[in-house]
């Protein structure tokens, strides 16, 4: 379009009718034959910005996006430029710009906002059937220790008083009873210890890792030497991070690659760490049992467990809580293994 201030001749390109559908010999040839089109809730915004534009001599684009009425009556979005020509004076005395139809980008993102609000709404509900279910874990396994507690205790006192008038097989049940209530135990405290994760609030603090790992070997120290296991590491990282999650990642790998060690040579366990852009990439490795690859996912989940309670101890819940420690510190796990060769853990955080 090209807009004489002047006199108030407005010429249009030959676009505005096939863009619009306006015909252009009816629509007429002023500045009204414009505004006329405008969306009534936006024209007097136009009206304003085009005003302003135009006294201010200092400016010599204009731009705006607005709402236009096609010929059919449907909605357009556009974008309307124009360039402001002066006089001497600087007083403007001729407009000549283009219009682009944004109909479609504009549609575009409101589906994309939809979209977008509807993401959010499904996030909050997840978020909220989430945190239903760890309240649901905590407050049912904080509920169950007392009954469990004096089943444990019970069965104890009954084993005690009257051992001399059970046979051989009474005692072998309570035993049995014992062992299962122990088990059980164990099993809601560690239900207890996973629906906690994430829960407390810590600070953020430098964690020299060599240190780190100093400590849980200290704490393994006797299993470590009864099993002659070799534990190889150096020039680990000082990291930003929290210190008790951090510690049950490295104390929970650790204890598994002691467990889950070979039987036939000495064992090692060499921990690793490689800086990347945005994480801290650790390997820990050992020449343990391995792990068949099938299972490389599985082993990550809640009870999940690859040997019987008789061959080696344990509930099946340490790996599920570090995963779960892992990617509440913004990194990922995963597993590389042969059984008979021993595993190695990647995992990263977030710096
Ligand atoms: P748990 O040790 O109590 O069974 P975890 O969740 O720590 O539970 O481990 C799940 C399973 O993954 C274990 O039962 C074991 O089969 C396997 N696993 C874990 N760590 C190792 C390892 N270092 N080498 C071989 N197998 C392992």
């Amino acid at each position: 379009w090209d807009w004489d201030i002047i006199s108030n001749k407005l010429i249009w390109g030959d676009g505005y009718q096939k863009l619009f559908g306006h015909e252009l010999k009816k629509i007429g040839l002023t500045f009204e034959s414009w505004t006329s089109q405008i969306h009534p809730e936006d024209i007097l915004a136009v009206k304003k910005s085009l005003h302003n534009a135009i006294i201010n001599e200092n400016i010599n684009d204009w731009e705006y996006e607005y709402r236009l009425y096609k010929s059919d009556k449907t909605i357009a979005y556009v974008i309307n430029r124009g360039a402001i020509i002066r006089n001497k004076k600087r007083v403007a005395i001729r407009m000549v710009g283009g219009m682009t139809d944004i109909t479609q980008k504009k549609e575009y993102e409101k589906s994309l906002k939809k979209l977008n609000d509807t993401l959010k709404r499904t996030n909050r509900d997840l978020e909220h059937s989430n945190k239903d279910l760890e309240d649901f874990a905590y407050i049912s396994s904080h509920d169950l220790q007392e009954p469990l507690r004096m089943i444990s205790s019970y069965l104890s006192l009954i084993k005690m008083k009257y051992e001399k008038v059970l046979d051989v097989k009474g005692i072998s049940y309570l035993d049995f009873a014992v062992d299962s209530s122990l088990r059980m135990q164990q099993i809601i405290l560690d239900v207890l210890e996973f629906s906690k994760i994430g829960k407390t609030k810590e600070t953020l603090v430098e964690v020299n890792l060599n240190v780190l790992i100093t400590e849980i070997i200290n704490l393994y120290q006797k299993q470590i030497n009864d099993t002659n296991t070799e534990i190889k590491y150096n020039n680990l990282p000082i990291v930003l991070s929290y210190k008790t999650p951090l510690t049950q990642v490295f104390q929970n790998l650790i204890s598994n690659a002691l467990k889950y060690r070979s039987k036939i040579h000495k064992p090692l366990i060499q921990i690793s760490c490689e800086e990347e852009d945005a994480h801290w990439k650790f390997t820990i490795t050992d020449n343990g049992i391995g792990i068949n690859p099938i299972y490389s996912e599985k082993i990550f989940d809640i009870f999940q467990r690859l040997h019987g309670k008789q061959e080696y101890s344990g509930t099946g819940i340490g790996l599920a809580i570090v995963k779960k420690i892992i990617e509440n510190l913004g990194g990922k796990i995963w597993i590389n293994s042969e059984e008979g060769i021993g595993s190695s853990f990647y995992f990263t955080i977030l710096k």
